[in-house]
């Protein structure tokens, strides 16, 4: 995901992103500032989306939740959290279920495909995905 994006996610949710302490990352202010979103920007409003409503469903019942990694897993987008309830697990498997329709590359409507490996695309992003790797 650019810079672009994922300065937005960090800064709409500054307390959402952290990596996991194995990884060094302290508590407080700026801990979120090396968290890396490992998929495509085409997912952005997905990621946001569901970052949004775990916030609010979180602040609603006090739990205390921490998203350690978003990426790209077997074609569609998945999440490693700790804290979270069955009402962010279902929150998070229909954003799962959103991404596996929406073009990881440019966020058009798209369908997983598998070409050495399962991807979402749009028809235009599965054409060049057969030509160069992106
Ligand atoms: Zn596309």
């Amino acid at each position: 995901m650019n810079l672009e994006n994922s300065q937005r996610l960090l800064s709409d949710f500054p307390r959402l992103f952290r990596l996991p302490p194995a990884y060094g990352a302290g508590e407080g202010e700026g801990a979120g500032e090396h968290f890396v979103f490992e998929c495509g920007d085409g997912w952005i409003e997905v990621v946001h989306a569901v970052s949004r409503r775990i916030v609010a469903h979180a602040e609603e019942q006090g739990l205390y939740i921490v998203i350690h990694q978003v990426r790209e897993e077997f074609g569609v987008l998945r999440f490693r959290m700790e804290g979270a309830d069955a009402v962010i697990f279902r929150l998070l498997e229909n954003a799962e279920m959103v991404s596996a329709g929406i073009c990881e590359v440019c966020g058009a409507p798209g369908m997983l495909f598998t070409h050495g490996g399962w991807r979402v695309r749009c028809d235009l992003h599965r054409r060049l995905w057969g030509e160069r790797n992106d």
